[in-house]
């Protein structure tokens, strides 16, 4: 049954809920983070009336690929992220503990054990209501949309028209992002095309050698495969690397690699081919490699970009992808508590706000879900600190930037990481997470 707007008849109960559409990771985050503050929550999910094409139970919370929710160490940025959702009774985190099964040093659950005890978690829910159906319009009061990389297409376009055509997108283009700590800054150079004052760009020089032998390995390089769904329509602006490459060998010469107007001080030449690197923070602790969106797989990434001499020690904070995505433009579009700047009723959790990741998605549904029940108490939502990681993914996707694009959680976006080891960066994260915690359940908000 598709519904334009959800049905009424759920009982007396329902009026007045807030409305959360997708039961997703994100989706029943939020719902719960809403309903366990005593708030009533309609979560309406599509499936199984209509499947998207990844996902293949009825359950809430399905994991459409890896069972893994990568490492439980501290000291990685994944385990930290996990750390902070479970110190803030994140119902996704708790159960993913419950269900885990042995897998070295990542979390890695039983796949259906985890999506089953979910829905049987918020099904049982006394505010909680879930309603199964295809939502093709956006219902009226509070709305939490979080409907993910796989938004269905009636949908999409409503939501399209709330945030304007040009503010949605529903393919990532995405560049690797290299850790500002790891670049060789003897084999690179500041300055931007005729204009070396300037710090705007960070360049790799290559030599033809160099150049050559970086073409042989990007051209034969393993790539991953599209599923049906995702076979992306290239657009000339975002063709993967390797794509354009095969092109000529010349190509990239007069693209992405070209060096025109660019002088290496230690050379006081052009260089034969240069990779610019952009800061993607005022800290310079992440640095984006312009234009190189890539389907290469991983484990090639880390092979083949690290021929580049600045970058042979590199660690990539974020792999290069292109996929089927369906996410806003959220610094435009979204206050930093993930409402609509020009709707105030419509919050948005989740992948589709241009996190990347199942606990991203979850996080930002946590923040959404608390961010609604604060506005309810007529207070002003108090961010989390953007010294953790569930604040510095917040931070990132509501702060404007020139080519928005979605992001993994990783050490690079924490303030400071540049000046702190991680030790220190943990500890502050544990510390501003329990102090946020404390303010925002004793009093909802500023
Ligand atoms: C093919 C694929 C593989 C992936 N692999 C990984 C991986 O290995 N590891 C990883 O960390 N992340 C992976 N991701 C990303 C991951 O799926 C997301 O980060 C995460 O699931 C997002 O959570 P979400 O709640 O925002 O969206 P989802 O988990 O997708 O939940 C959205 C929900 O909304 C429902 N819905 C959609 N439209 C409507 C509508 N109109 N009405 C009602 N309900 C609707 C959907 O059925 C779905 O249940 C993958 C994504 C895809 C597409």
């Amino acid at each position: 049954m598709a519904m334009n707007y959800p049905a009424a008849s759920h009982g007396v109960w329902t009026r007045g809920a807030i409305k959360v559409i997708g039961g997703g990771l994100a989706g029943v985050e939020a719902a719960y983070q809403i309903a366990r503050r005593g708030q009533r929550v309609i979560l309406f999910e599509m499936r199984p009336e209509v499947y998207t094409p990844a996902h293949q139970t009825p359950y809430l919370s399905e994991l459409v690929c890896s069972n893994s929710f990568k490492s439980k160490e501290l000291t990685n940025a994944h385990g930290l992220l996990k750390e902070e959702l479970r110190r803030l009774d994140s119902i996704v985190l708790r159960t993913a503990d419950e269900t885990s099964i042995p897998g070295g040093k990542a979390l890695v659950v039983d796949r259906e054990r985890f999506s089953k005890i979910i829905t049987e978690g918020i099904e049982a829910h006394p505010f909680i209501e879930v309603v199964r159906g295809e939502i093709k319009d956006i219902p009226s009061g509070i709305v939490i949309i979080a409907t993910g990389p796989l938004t269905s297409d009636g949908l999409a376009e409503k939501i399209r028209e709330v945030t304007g055509v040009e503010n949605l997108f529903f393919f990532d283009a995405i560049s690797p992002i290299v850790d500002g700590n790891t670049i060789d800054m003897e084999k690179a150079f500041f300055g931007s095309r005729y204009m070396e004052e300037t710090d705007d760009y960070l360049n790799c020089p290559l030599t033809k050698e160099e150049y050559d032998r970086f073409y042989e390995e990007l051209i034969h390089g393993e790539r991953v495969y599209f599923r049906e769904f995702e076979e992306v329509p290239y657009f000339e602006g975002c063709l993967p690397i390797e794509v354009m490459a095969t092109r000529g060998r010349q190509t990239l010469l007069y693209g992405p690699m070209k060096p025109v107007g660019l002088i290496d001080k230690s050379t006081d030449k052009e260089p034969y081919a240069v990779i610019q690197l952009r800061r993607e923070n005022e800290a310079g602790s992440m640095y984006n490699i312009v234009g190189f969106q890539t389907k290469l797989t991983y484990s090639e990434q880390d092979r083949i970009f690290r021929l580049i001499p600045a970058l042979k020690n590199g660690v990539f904070l974020r792999y290069g992808s292109v996929h089927r995505n369906t996410y806003i433009n959220s610094p435009s579009v979204l206050n930093n508590n993930l409402q609509l700047i020009d709707n105030s009723r419509i919050f948005f959790a989740g992948q589709i706000t241009g996190v990347e990741g199942y606990m991203e998605s979850t996080a930002m549904g946590l923040v959404a879900g608390i961010s609604v029940y604060t506005s309810l108490t007529g207070k002003t939502f108090l961010p989390p600190p953007e010294d953790t990681c569930i604040g510095a993914l917040l931070h990132y996707i509501t702060t404007k930037k020139k080519d928005f694009q979605p992001m993994n959680i990783n050490f690079g976006l924490l303030k400071e990481y540049r000046k702190k080891d991680k030790a220190k960066i943990v500890a502050n994260a544990l510390e501003s997470i329990s102090i946020w915690k404390e303010r925002i359940e004793n009093n909802a908000g500023l």
